[in-house]
């Protein structure tokens, strides 16, 4: 393929995932020229997310556009303690949306090229450097052209921070998954979860049937220090025939990653770059949730970046600062989790009204009963 003339943009975002889509979508909408660079080929692959979009988001945000095939409505969280006791939780017309996460980001790119966003696929973004007088104030991004502003929502690993020497991500956990294609679980319209210090270390395991079949999953407090990846293999065995997993059936893809879990990142901007969704570190310490957040935060700064440019409004880079939420509170709770994570008491209480209590804060947030 032919190499495209460079050009001039307004902004430019590195990662077409759920950050980049919202702040390219953001600004498109005031008429900002706006290019974002992909890595992959295809937004469709290699995921590392289980794609579960809560409420809000599903409702609040252009996510409300998804395609309905796409998604698929759970409306329970069922909770298992370490010896398989479970309970179920529900907060009425609360709900999550499973997704067909592969099309979901190829419809997001689809709806970032008609807003009129130049998406380059299979473009790796390595660096880019301060224009000289003629263009003052503008970045030269090498083969795409130059931008007045660079947004950096490129994941938990961001070339962007590192290039322009901006907060990084330190503290994570690392999640594994399963896909079972066509298979259905035996309660598919609950989101399953399992506490287990032993095969979850700081987070949960989980099981949850989307449009195209079933993902099973953990995560863990990742280290440095520590080697080693979860035993997703372990948990299957421990849980597959209770939730209707078939022991002898093959995965027909894994996904995984990182997840910050240690609340935003410092400095998040530098004059003319921004950092954005995972690349900021904003992600529920607690939850693990961080799409919502990614696309709110990107929107945030779509826009902030879009009126300073169109009305001389606020500076952007501080604007990514306000925006980015602190998650006090939840880093608090990742810090005791982190430390006094034990079994017994879910063991013992999981069903007991202050157990229920905390965990339907944990799963519905401030619409817990
Ligand atoms: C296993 C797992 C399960 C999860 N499940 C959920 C869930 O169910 N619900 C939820 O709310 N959150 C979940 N999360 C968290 C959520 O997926 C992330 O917080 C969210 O995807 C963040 O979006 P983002 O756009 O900031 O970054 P990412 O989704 O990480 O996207 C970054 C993009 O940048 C691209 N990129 C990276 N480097 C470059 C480069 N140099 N040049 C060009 N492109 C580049 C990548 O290819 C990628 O497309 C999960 C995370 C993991 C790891």
């Amino acid at each position: 393929m032919a190499a495209q003339p460079e050009r001039d943009y307004d902004l430019v975002i590195v990662g077409a995932s759920f950050a980049g889509a919202a702040c390219a979508i953001a600004a498109a909408q005031y008429g900002l020229r706006v290019c974002v660079l992909e890595r992959k080929r295809d937004p469709g692959l290699k995921l590392h997310t289980t794609g579960i979009i809560v409420k809000e988001a599903a409702e609040k945000t252009w996510l409300n556009k998804v395609p309905q095939d796409l998604v698929r409505r759970v409306e329970r969280v069922r909770l298992y303690a370490p010896n398989l006791r479970d309970v179920a939780l529900q907060v009425p017309d609360y709900y999550f949306l499973t997704t067909d996460t592969p099309n979901l980001m190829r419809w997001l790119a689809d709806e970032m090229r008609d807003q009129g966003v130049d998406l380059r696929l299979a473009q790796s973004f390595t660096g880019a450097s301060r224009e000289p007088l003629a263009h003052l104030g503008r970045w030269h991004v090498p083969g795409i052209g130059r931008t007045r502003w660079l947004v950096g929502a490129d994941g938990a690993k961001s070339r962007v921070a590192q290039r322009f020497d901006l907060g990084r991500v330190e503290h994570f956990l690392y999640g594994v998954e399963y896909e079972f294609a066509g298979l259905e679980l035996r309660e598919p319209d609950a989101l399953h979860c399992f506490v287990s210090k032993q095969f979850a270390p700081g987070y949960i395991g989980w099981a949850t049937q989307n449009p195209t079949g079933v993902q099973f999953g953990l995560a863990f407090r990742h280290r440095a220090s520590r080697t080693g990846t979860p035993d997703i293999d372990a948990l299957r065995a421990r849980v597959g025939h209770r939730i209707g997993i078939p022991d002898d059936l093959s995965p027909s893809a894994i996904r995984a990653g990182l997840i910050p879990c240690g609340g935003p990142v410092t400095p998040i901007a530098r004059p003319g770059v921004i950092l954005t969704g995972d690349a900021a570190g904003i992600v529920s310490p607690v939850t693990a949730g961080g799409i919502h957040s990614a696309w709110q935060h990107g929107w945030a700064v779509g826009e902030a970046v879009a009126r300073h440019e169109r009305d001389g409004g606020p500076s952007p880079e501080l604007e990514a600062e306000r925006a980015a939420p602190r998650y006090r509170i939840k880093r608090a709770l990742r810090w005791a989790f982190d430390h006094c994570q034990t079994d017994w008491p879910f063991d013992l209480m999981l069903g007991s009204a202050p157990m229920r209590w905390a965990a339907s804060h944990v799963y519905f947030g401030r619409r817990s009963p």
